[in-house]
Order: C-alpha cells, then sequence, then structure tokens
C-alpha cells in the first residue's frame, strides 16, 4: 500500500535551480511538487489555492529571507498551519532555534541525507494531516456534519471584517423547526434525528454563492451567513427554504402549521457594518425569528439594520 492514498503538494522555495532539481529527484516520486525561487513568490503561492501541505524553504535568499517568510506565513490565519521545514546549509544552533521559534515545524541541514530527509518529509506530512483531521472533527456538528457554532463563530468573525474592509452588505438567517418537540414526542427521537439531517441537507443545498455558511446553532437551530448580500437576496433564499421544505413534505401531524414539517426565519441585513456590531445584529435575527415564531410560525420576518440605535 503506498505511504499516502493522495498526492500531497509540497512547495520547494530555494533561490538555486540546482538544489531543487536535487529535491526534485529525492521527493518527486512521492509527492506533487512546486517551486518558488523567492520568497516573495512563496508568499503568494502559499496564499493561493489549493494551498501546499508544506513548505521545505531554504533560509538565505536574496529579497525576502526563509525566516521573514516563514514570519509572514504565521501571521497570516490562512497560511499558519501549512508546516514549514527549513533546508538550509546555515549550521549554527542560534540559527536553528530562531527557525523554530519562528513556527517552523523542523530543520535540515544541508548536505541532506535522502532517505531521512523523505522519512521526516512523510512524518510532517502525517502529522498535518491528523491535526487537520482533529480540527474538521471539533468543528463538525457530529449529527448533521455541518458546522457547528464553534466554526460559525469562527466565520462569523472573519466575514465580518471582511465586510468591514470592503463596504459589503451582510445578512444572517435565523432558523427554528416549527414544533420539533410535538415532532419528537410523536414520531421518537431517532426520526427527530434524521429529520434534523434532512433539513441540514435542504439548507445547505439552497446556498448559491461558496462563501455562504450554514452552521447548526443548537439543537433544531440553525444560521445561515451571507456575506456581501442585501435584503432581497437574503429574502428570496428564506423563501427558497420553505418552498423546498414544502416539497420535502416531511409528515409532521402534530403541528399546529401544517401537515408537513416547516420553519420559521428571522432574517436580517446590515449594509454598513462599520455603525453595528456582530453580537447585535446576531440579537435582531433572534428576534426576528421570534416575532416569526408570535405571528404564526412557518413565514420570514425581515429586517435592515444600519445603525445600533434604529
Ligand atoms: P417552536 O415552534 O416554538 O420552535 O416549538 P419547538 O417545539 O420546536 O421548540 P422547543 O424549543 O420547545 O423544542 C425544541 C425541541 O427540539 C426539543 C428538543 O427535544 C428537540 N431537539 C433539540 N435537539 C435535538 C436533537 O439533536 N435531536 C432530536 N431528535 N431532537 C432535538
Ligand atoms: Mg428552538
Ligand atoms: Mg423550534
Amino acid at each position: 500500500m503506498p505511504p499516502f492514498p493522495s498526492k500531497n503538494t509540497i512547495l520547494i522555495v530555494d533561490d538555486e535551480p540546482v538544489n531543487i532539481r536535487a529535491l526534485e529527484i529525492v521527493l518527486g516520486d512521492e509527492h506533487d511538487l512546486t517551486y518558488a525561487t523567492t520568497g516573495e513568490m512563496a508568499l503568494e503561492m502559499a496564499r493561493a489555492e489549493p494551498q501546499p501541505d508544506l513548505i521545505l524553504m531554504d533560509i538565505v535568499m536574496p529579497g525576502l529571507d526563509g525566516f521573514e517568510v516563514c514570519a509572514e506565513l504565521k501571521k497570516d490565519d490562512k497560511t499558519r498551519n501549512i508546516p514549514v521545514v527549513f533546508l538550509t546549509a546555515k549550521w549554527e544552533t542560534s540559527e536553528e532555534a530562531k527557525g523554530l521559534e519562528l513556527g517552523a515545524v523542523d530543520y535540515i541541514r544541508k548536505p541532506f541525507s535522502p532517505p531521512i530527509i523523505r522519512a521526516r518529509i512523510r512524518n510532517h506530512l502525517e502529522l498535518k494531516r491528523n491535526r487537520d483531521l482533529l480540527e474538521n472533527l471539533s468543528t463538525l456538528d457530529g449529527l448533521t456534519n455541518i458546522p457547528n457554532r464553534r466554526r460559525f463563530d469562527e466565520i462569523y468573525i472573519q466575514e465580518w471584517n471582511r465586510a468591514l474592509r470592503t463596504k459589503s452588505s451582510l445578512s444572517l438567517l435565523f432558523i427554528d423547526i416549527d414544533h420539533f418537540k410535538n415532532y419528537n414526542d410523536l414520531y421518537g427521537h431517532m426520526a427527530g434525528d434524521d429529520c434534523l439531517k434532512a433539513v441540514a441537507r435542504v439548507l445547505q443545498s439552497s446556498l448559491g454563492r461558496p462563501a455562504d455558511f450554514l452552521a447548526r446553532f443548537g439543537g433544531e437551530e440553525f444560521i445561515i451567513l451571507l456575506p456581501d448580500t442585501k435584503e432581497q437576496g437574503c429574502l428570496h433564499l428564506a423563501e427558497n427554504i420553505r418552498r423546498a421544505l414544502k416539497e420535502l413534505h416531511i409528515e409532521h401531524l402534530d403541528s399546529s402549521v401544517a401537515d408537513y414539517l416547516t420553519v420559521s426565519i428571522g432574517a436580517v441585513t446590515c449594509n454598513d457594518v462599520t455603525q453595528c456590531d456582530r453580537s447585535f445584529l446576531l440579537e435582531q435575527a433572534d428576534k426576528l425569528l421570534y416575532q416569526a415564531k408570535h405571528e404564526g410560525r412557518n413565514c420570514v420576518r425581515a429586517n435592515s439594520v444600519s445603525c445600533k440605535t434604529n
């Protein structure tokens, strides 16, 4: 069995083409390799999709050196988790310590031994895969397999900051299943669980853009974050969700609203995030959801918020 189910991509950063060729001979069979001959190019490639799984980098380069590139990579959320291995002829212990303190996972000295470099790279890739797996498990909801509240909190901060930078709108949909307690009581908890999974699938497939983000907020509540989306788009999606659930028609004979499973939705849009704050927007979505419940359920209540004093 091969050591990896699919090939990993390693970004090799070295200003000397001869060094790159030597590494290609040693690692090329086992991994996909990409190359950068300057620190600036390495940063650009590390930030672009698809990202490398590991960076193997020389220290002494004209322009940005390996230490500076590593420091930049560790500063940025997007590149922080890519393991960096230094490969260098610098032999002083203080240099090695500096590299490791900057967040590199390893430091390999030139001239290198091919079997040792192969084994070390393999180990680091394995560790990285395990870290990614744990990270995914801790941010996914175990029942529905969609992101959990914890992940939502992270993404919400990121998208809020993006909206601040780009001066774009941000919308939220707060979605709660109607009379779900009755559903559990009538059909059993297992059927309730299946129902939550089905609702999660409907919500996920209702999303239109890559940045749209769905999470299970808790119990039978879901939240959708819609970056760069105004009132109309937000309302449109909310109504699509109601329509999709009507079509799916999960029987619910102990609902006061319909004979199938329905949801109530609070939809809020903020067109100027500089005048608002994150928790306030979330509170408004919750209030609108409460209003939707109060005014008959199986409906959407929407509003736009531009300022805390509104
Ligand atoms: P409303 O229309 O006002 O929202 O009424 P409701 O019954 O949906 O709301 P309530 O908050 O009274 O009840 C929520 C129910 O959701 C109760 C709880 O047992 C159920 N629930 C929460 N999480 C899960 C879960 O993971 N699985 C199942 N099967 N049920 C769950
Ligand atoms: Mg609820
Ligand atoms: Mg409910």
